[in-house]
């Protein structure tokens, strides 16, 4: 269906144990998407997310990353992925955000060897692209939750990541800035051209911020482009949840200033 997708997923049914947890699940990420994967707690997506990096193994179906089967995968440098956990990252550690983000390029130039000017360069570019250049010689422990999340995305990115996968990256942000926390994911994928899978169980608010959607649990009950997710909008999207479902029509104005006093 779509040309050279940067994840593709082939009838892959997982279980935990006797539980089967997914379901004859296909999935397509094309270059340039942004695309939500939803659906209700315990319905798969973290799970979904480990197949995909490889910590997982699926008896049943086939995995390709960038056109090359998982197996024989690689360059796992061109996947980036902030983890649920990355909020429970022991902010009380004395470190700046320069040092937080600088931890992610340890893979390429190893713990104790001295940064260079190049690398030095590749942190301030990665703080700057999630809008963190204020505050890069700030100890973390000291950043609002949005703001932290926005360090962890920065470290994910340092390393050049094509695609960034990110797990219910919303949890931590104070609501008045979960519009401003888009704004900078929507920086990243249409300005800096990084394809980007978020994982959210908060079906309202991002069916306006994806290009693509695909709705969970269990099984894949929808996967397309947004235009064609409206369709599936009303009776079947909440009985797809068990309940009511109010889909967001019109962005929210919000306070764009994240600064934690
Ligand atoms: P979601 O991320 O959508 O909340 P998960 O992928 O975490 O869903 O979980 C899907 C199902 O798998 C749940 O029923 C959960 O209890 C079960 N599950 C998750 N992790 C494990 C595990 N390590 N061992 C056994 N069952 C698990």
């Amino acid at each position: 269906m779509l040309n050279n997708p940067i994840i593709d997923i082939q009838n892959v049914s997982f279980r935990y144990d006797r539980e089967l947890v997914l379901k004859d699940i296909d999935l397509s990420v094309p270059k340039g998407a942004f695309l939500g994967i939803v659906g209700p707690n315990g319905s798969g997506k973290s799970t979904l997310l480990k197949i995909i990096l490889g910590l997982l193994k699926p008896k049943e179906g086939k995995i390709s990353l960038f056109g090359e089967s998982q197996v024989k995968f690689k360059d796992w440098d061109r996947i980036g992925y902030v983890s649920q956990k990355a909020n429970s990252f022991n902010t009380g550690f004395p470190a700046t955000v320069y040092e937080v983000v600088s931890s992610g390029l340890t893979k390429k130039v190893g713990l104790f060897k001295s940064i260079g000017r190049k690398r030095k360069k590749e942190i301030d570019d990665a703080i700057r692209s999630v809008g963190m250049t204020k505050f890069s010689g700030r100890n973390i422990g000291e950043l609002s939750g949005g703001q932290q999340q926005r360090v962890f995305i920065a470290r994910a990115l340092v390393s050049k990541p094509d695609i960034l996968i990110l797990d219910e990256p919303t949890v931590g942000v104070d609501s008045q800035n979960v519009q401003a926390f888009y704004d900078m994911l929507d920086h990243l994928n249409k300005e800096m051209g990084i394809t980007l899978l978020l994982v959210t169980h908060d079906i309202g608010t991002i069916s306006n911020k994806v290009s693509h959607v695909a709705c969970l649990n269990k099984h894949m009950h929808f996967h397309g482009k947004t235009e064609e997710f409206e369709k599936f909008q009303g009776d079947e999207l909440s009985s797809f949840y068990g309940h009511d479902v109010h889909l967001l029509s019109h962005e929210h104005d919000h306070d764009h200033n994240e600064v934690k006093k």
